[in-house]
């Protein structure tokens, strides 16, 4: 069993946790680790928006072409049941997310593959597909952060004026700036 220390620790690689891990070290000397136990990227990457979209398109390119006088009738062969799916898995990679584990890499943010779990207070224990479990600890991480982004998030949608929250922070700054702010007033 291995045992390493990041200062922010994220579990789960979809588009949130790549965002947190990101914005958490970004302009930063800090180190973050993503904890994914399947694929970098998550649902939206390889399951959800992109691939449903990519599936979506050339249908609603046909109906579109269909009803238009002088396209309509180049559009009279059936549709490639076979080349819409393919068109579909070219976009997810045919999930393969190297093009992610790149983008992390080159955010700085490393990536430990298996399932992580809580198991203290600042302590991830990550189980590994074929069994082996290693421990990461993180030197930012906990209830204190949870609460600070719940109550930045609420100051966001509320409009609250976030100078009676933080100085230096503009009034209904992005969530990015918010977590950033939060990040560098607790390390
Ligand atoms: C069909 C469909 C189409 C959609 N289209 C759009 C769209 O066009 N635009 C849009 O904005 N949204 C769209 N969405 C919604 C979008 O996919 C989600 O809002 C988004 O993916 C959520 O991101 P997330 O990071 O919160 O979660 P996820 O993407 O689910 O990421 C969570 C990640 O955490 C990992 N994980 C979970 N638990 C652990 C653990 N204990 N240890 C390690 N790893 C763990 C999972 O493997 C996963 O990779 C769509 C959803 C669906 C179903």
């Amino acid at each position: 069993m291995t045992t390493d220390t990041w200062d922010v620790i994220v579990i789960g690689g979809g588009s949130a946790g790549e965002n947190a891990a990101q914005y958490a070290i970004k302009g930063s000397d800090r180190s973050a680790v993503i904890v994914e136990a399947e694929l970098v990227g998550g649902e939206c990457s390889h399951w959800a928006c992109m691939p449903s979209k990519a599936l979506l398109h050339p249908i609603e390119l046909a109906e579109c072409g269909r009803a238009l006088a002088g396209v309509a009738q180049a559009l009279n062969e059936p549709l490639d049941v076979a080349a819409i799916p393919a068109r579909r898995d070219e976009f997810t990679h045919h999930h393969d997310d190297s093009g992610q584990v790149e983008w992390a890499a080159g955010a700085g943010v490393d990536i430990v593959r298996g399932h992580g779990r809580l198991i203290g207070e600042k302590v991830v224990e990550v189980t590994a597909a074929h069994g082996a479990t290693r421990v990461l600890h993180a030197r930012l991480v906990g209830t204190d952060v949870a609460e600070l982004l719940h109550s930045a998030t609420t100051a966001i949608v509320g409009k609250v004026d976030l100078e009676t929250l933080w100085h230096a922070v503009p009034s209904y700054p992005t969530v990015s700036a918010v977590w950033l702010r939060l990040l560098e007033s607790r390390y």
